[in-house]
């Protein structure tokens, strides 16, 4: 016998699992089944974004930071803003919270252990297999990662620590120091301080190709050493994450099987940062404006900016520099999270090498760029 769903859900990751409680809370009526791979949730990473918008999981945020800063050849950058706040929000906390929830679901049936291996579109279902059954959906979505090869890719390995003597500054997160190795790929050391003793280190490239681990784990290591005079510390996670900066949208053509999350472009494709875009994206979504969240214009200020990365990797750390440097930290804010005004578009872009820019945006226009 097959299973029916109103809603299926494969992946309960960062989408699937919004998506999930965000149907249940407002078409209350419909049995949703969420199909995920993995056999249980770890504490596999940590969201973090500008407070810019109001999302359903801001009582789930741990940090907020009020400065930040950038470094690039011993320069370094301090900002704030009293508009806008740095935060993060633990992927166990959020994890745990959707569990809660669906718990008191009857409508969400959540099955883990069940990686989906074939999905087949009929006129008026999708079917839906894993190794213990088949399921009919009347709407399908689908958040399995997208796994064809792209251009650029921003990769990172991170270390948790506890320190055991002070070493961080809990006010201030570092978003890039430039000044480490940089005979890899453009390179650059992110940082958020929970505490004085306790934060996150990641070492993170942009680069077409990816690195073995043990290059991440040598620049942070190195880092510790010379940043931080080799302090003592224990290890309390690792992550590491991949991520295809992508500038072209799959193809959707039905309205029953719909990509979601990372896999249907919800990843601002110049800086990586998924999370709000994911919130903001389902929003639209349950109003039937399936258009993603970054399409148009900032799509094509993405795909403009990645060409000119992909070949200026080495000027790059300058003109990440030169943006925080010339331009104030909301209008900059805005613009990195989709939020911006004409004027806010207008001053950052005259704050970017123009013929460069401009070379790549004919590029762009003429479909010769990457
Ligand atoms: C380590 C790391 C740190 C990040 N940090 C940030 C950050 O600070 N800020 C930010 O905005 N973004 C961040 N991102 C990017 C982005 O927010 C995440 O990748 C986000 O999780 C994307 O959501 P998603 O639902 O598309 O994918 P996922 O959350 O990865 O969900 C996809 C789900 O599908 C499941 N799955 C895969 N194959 C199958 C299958 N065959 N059958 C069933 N299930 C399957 C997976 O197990 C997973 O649970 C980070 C990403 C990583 C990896």
């Amino acid at each position: 016998m097959i299973d029916e769903y109103d809603v299926i859900i494969i992946g309960g990751g960062c989408s699937g699992l919004s998506l999930a409680l965000h149907i249940a809370k407002h078409q209350s009526h419909k049995k949703i089944l969420i199909l995920e791979s993995r056999r249980e949730y770890q504490y596999d990473k940590i969201w973090s974004f500008w407070d810019v918008e109001a999302h359903p999981y801001e009582n789930q945020i741990q940090h907020r930071w009020s400065h930040w800063q950038i470094q690039h050849q011993g320069c370094r950058l301090i900002q704030s803003s009293p508009m806008y706040r740095y935060c993060s929000i633990p992927s166990n906390c959020f994890y745990k919270n959707a569990m809660q929830q669906i718990h008191d679901l009857p409508q969400i049936n959540l099955q883990m252990d069940s990686p989906v291996y074939h999905v087949e579109e009929s006129p008026s279902y999708v079917f839906v297999q894993t190794k213990k059954a088949i399921y009919r959906g009347s709407k399908v979505f689908d958040s399995r990662p997208d796994k064809t090869e792209t251009y650029l890719y921003q990769h990172f390995l991170g270390w948790h620590i506890m320190s055991e003597h002070p070493i961080f500054d809990s006010k201030t997160i570092t978003l890039m120091d430039f000044d480490v190795d940089q005979s890899k790929g453009l390179h650059f050391m992110y940082i958020l301080p929970f505490s004085a003793h306790e934060g996150l280190l990641e070492s993170t490239f942009i680069t077409p190709h990816l690195h073995e681990e043990q290059i991440y784990e040598n620049s942070i290591s190195d880092y510790l050493k010379t940043r931080f005079k080799n302090p003592k510390y224990q290890m309390i996670r690792k992550e590491r994450g991949v991520l295809p900066l992508r500038t072209t949208l799959p193809e959707q053509n039905s309205s029953k099987l719909i990509p979601i999350g990372a896999k249907a472009g919800w990843t601002r494709a110049s800086t990586g940062y998924a999370f709000l875009p994911i919130q903001k994206a389902i929003k639209k979504l349950a109003f039937n404006q399936q258009k993603p969240a970054f399409f148009n214009i900032d799509l094509w200020l993405d795909r403009i900016f990645l060409n000119f990365l992909h070949d200026n990797l080495q000027e790059a750390p300058q003109v990440f520099f030169d943006l925080f440097r010339k331009n104030a930290p909301e209008q900059l804010i805005r613009f990195l999270t989709g939020n911006w005004s004409t004027m806010d578009l207008l001053q950052v872009l005259f704050s970017m090498p123009k013929i460069p820019m401009l070379k790549q945006a004919l590029r762009v226009m003429t479909k010769r760029g990457l």
